[in-house]
């Protein structure tokens, strides 16, 4: 897959800011330090269109990537994020309320887990959220550079129990180091939106 145009449209902050094209829309939503940023970067073939994140958790914008006019990604921020504040936490619900539940351009939600762990109880919650907006889901497991294949078949079937994934839903290893995965996620993605 080659990316000719990928650029950041807007960290918006507010409903009033999201983009007007009616593009569709991708969520990506993981816990902070799962490795979302290096997964924009490896789909987009860029180095650093997405910040790898100094301080994690700390944005509440989410940050619409305009990728060839074709779809936005959509990067909501890191959550699990020890450090933030009951205030800060309630801003990064309502601001993902707003979104999902008004938000038509929305028709598929990515849910980045580490493959090394057992999702935590955040991945789980974020996992429900999504079905209760019945957005589809795809799970993306990353980090699979750092499990031999003889043990794949474990990992996967332990965060498939634990988030009670949904037959329809696919899941994907992912590597940021090695690209595994990529192409089989751009598959999935643009045979999902030309559905
Ligand atoms: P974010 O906070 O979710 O945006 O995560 P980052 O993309 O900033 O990555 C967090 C850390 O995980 C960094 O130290 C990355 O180098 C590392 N990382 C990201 N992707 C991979 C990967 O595919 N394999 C390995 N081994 N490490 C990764």
């Amino acid at each position: 897959n080659k990316i000719d145009y990928a650029e950041i449209t807007i960290s918006a902050v507010s409903p009033t800011q999201y983009p007007e094209d009616g593009l569709p829309e991708i969520v990506l939503a993981g816990r902070s330090n799962v490795g979302k940023s290096s997964f924009i970067n490896t789909m987009v073939n860029r180095k650093k269109l997405a910040r790898t994140s100094g301080k994690p958790g700390k944005t509440r914008t989410l940050n619409f990537f305009n990728i060839e006019n074709e779809l936005f990604f959509v990067d909501v921020p890191g959550y699990g994020y020890a450090k933030a504040s009951n205030a800060e936490q309630e801003k990064w619900g309502r601001m993902m309320e707003d979104y999902f539940s008004t938000r038509e351009e929305l028709v598929l939600g990515i849910l980045l887990v580490d493959f090394r762990h057992e999702p935590s109880e955040h991945d789980v919650l974020m996992y429900d959220f999504y079905k209760h907006y019945d957005v589809p889901v795809f799970v993306v497991a990353t980090k699979s550079d750092k499990i031999k294949k003889s043990k794949y078949n474990k990992h996967e079937s332990l965060i498939r129990k634990t988030l009670k994934i949904s037959s329809e839903d696919q899941f994907f290893t992912f590597s940021s180091f090695t690209r595994e995965g990529r192409q089989e996620v751009w598959d999935a993605i643009l045979a999902y939106i030309s559905k």
